[in-house]
C-alpha cells in the first residue's frame, strides 16, 4: 500500500472518506486510482480533484448511503451503483442488527485491501457477467442461530462456515468481532487471526480454481502432494482427529497447511500476498530501497529481515509478531510454484 495526498497538501490513507485537516471529502478515483479529493458538482457528482485527473465520478452507493465504502465510479456508469470492489458481493449483512454495519465496514476494508493486492500482481478476476469460471462473489453472513463460547462446538442451525466454493467466498461476520476472533484465535492455537488473512486464505483457493485446475495439476502435485489422495473429507476428519504431523514446522506455513494440499495452496498464496503487500508498503513507505517483484529470493530475504525488525518493534510495544512463520526451504519452493504462475498470468 502507499498513501496519497490531498490538494491541501495532507495525506490521505487508504481508508479516508474525508481529509484530516481541510475537511474535503476523499475517495477513490477509479480513472487514475488513487484516494483523492472530491469536488462536488451538484446533483451527486464529483470532480477528481487529482491534478491531471477531473474524471466526472458519482460515489459508489455502498459509501453514498450505507457509509462502508469509499470508492467512486465514473458518473457515466451511475446506474451500476456499486463500485469495482462492491460489485463481487452476493449477500450483506443483515443491518437490522446492532453491529452488522460496523462489521460489515470493517469486511469491506479488507476487502478493498485485497483488491488492491490482485490488481498490484496483475492477477485475473471477475464476475460471471465478466466471463470469468468461477465468478467471484462475496456472501458475508451471520450464524442463524447465536452460540455462546467457541464456535468450533456450534450447535445446530449454525452453518455459516468462513469458506470457499466455486468462486463464492463465504465469511461469518463474527470474524469480524475482533473479542471473537481472538477467542477463536487462541483455541485453533493460530499465530494470527485477521479479516484481510481471511480473505487472502480464501482467493488462494479461487486461485486454485482459477490457475491450476486441469492447468498446471501435475506441477502443483510435484510440490504440495497429491490433493486427491485421500479425498478432502477424509483429510479433514484425519486433520481434526490427530492434530499436524510431528516436525510440520520445516515443511508446511502453517498446522492448518498439512490437512489437504489445498489447505496448503491457500495458506502458501496468503503468505505470498503477505509478502508481496508487506515488501509494497515498506517500499512505498521509505522503509526498505526498491525491490524486484519478479525475484522471489530477493523477496523472501528482504521479508525476513523486516520480519526481525517488525517483530522487534511489535514486542516493544507487547503485541504480537508481525512475522511469525519461518520460512524454511520446502516453504519457499511451494512460494516458488504461487510465484511462477501468478507472473505467468501477469505477463
Ligand atoms: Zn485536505
Ligand atoms: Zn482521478
Ligand atoms: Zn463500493
Ligand atoms: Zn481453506
Amino acid at each position: 500500500m502507499r498513501t496519497f495526498g490531498c490538494v491541501c497538501g495532507q495525506t490521505l490513507f487508504f481508508e479516508n472518506v474525508a481529509c484530516e485537516r481541510c475537511g474535503r471529502e476523499v475517495g477513490w478515483c477509479p480513472s487514475c486510482r488513487v484516494i483523492a479529493a472530491l469536488e462536488p458538482l451538484g446533483g451527486g457528482t464529483y470532480r477528481c480533484a487529482n491534478a491531471g485527473c477531473g474524471a466526472v465520478l458519482v460515489k459508489c452507493a455502498n459509501y453514498a448511503r450505507e457509509n462502508v465504502c469509499n470508492r467512486c465510479l465514473p458518473a457515466a456508469e451511475a446506474a451500476r451503483g456499486l463500485c469495482d470492489a462492491c460489485r463481487f458481493n452476493r449477500t450483506i449483512p443483515d443491518l437490522s442488527m446492532e453491529g452488522n454495519r460496523e462489521r460489515w465496514a470493517e469486511l469491506e476494508a479488507a476487502k478493498r485491501r485485497l483488491l488492491y493486492t490482485l490488481d498490484l500482481l496483475g492477477l485475473p478476476y471477475g464476475s460471471a457477467a465478466d466471463g470469468f469460471d468461477p465468478p467471484l462473489a462475496f456472501d458475508f453472513k451471520a450464524d442463524a442461530i447465536p452460540v455462546d463460547g467457541l464456535w468450533r462446538w456450534m450447535g445446530e442451525g449454525e452453518r455459516v462456515f468462513t469458506g470457499h466454493a466455486d468462486g463464492k467466498i463465504t465469511i461469518n461476520i463474527r470474524e469480524a468481532d475482533s473479542v471473537e476472533r481472538e477467542k477463536r484465535r487462541v483455541d485453533l492455537g493460530e499465530a494470527h487471526r485477521t479479516l484481510i488473512g481471511h480473505f487472502r486464505h480464501e482467493v488462494g483457493h479461487y486461485y486454485w480454481d482459477l490457475l491450476v485446475r486441469g492447468r498446471h495439476e501435475a506441477e502443483f502435485k510435484r510440490v504440495f502432494g497429491d490433493h486427491e489422495n485421500p479425498p478432502y473429507g477424509e483429510a479433514l476428519q484425519r486433520h481434526y482427529r490427530e492434530g499436524p504431523p510431528a516436525g510440520w514446522k520445516d515443511r508446511f506455513v502453517s498446522a492448518y497447511a498439512t490437512m489437504h494440499p489445498w489447505e496448503d495452496w491457500a495458506e502458501t498464496f496468503s503468505l505470498y500476498l503477505d509478502i508481496t503487500s508487506v515488501l509494497d508498503t515498506a517500499v512505498n513507505m521509505g522503509l526498505i530501497g526498491p525491490l524486484d517483484f519478479a525475484d522471489l529470493h530477493g523477496m523472501v530475504g528482504r521479508y525476513r529481515q523486516l520480519g526481525l525488525v517488525l517483530n522487534e518493534l511489535n514486542r516493544e510495544m507487547g503485541l504480537i509478531d508481525v512475522v511469525p512463520e519461518v520460512l524454511h526451504a520446502p516453504v519457499v519452493e511451494k512460494l516458488g510454484v504461487v510465484h511462477a504462475l501468478v507472473r505467468r498470468q501477469a505477463g
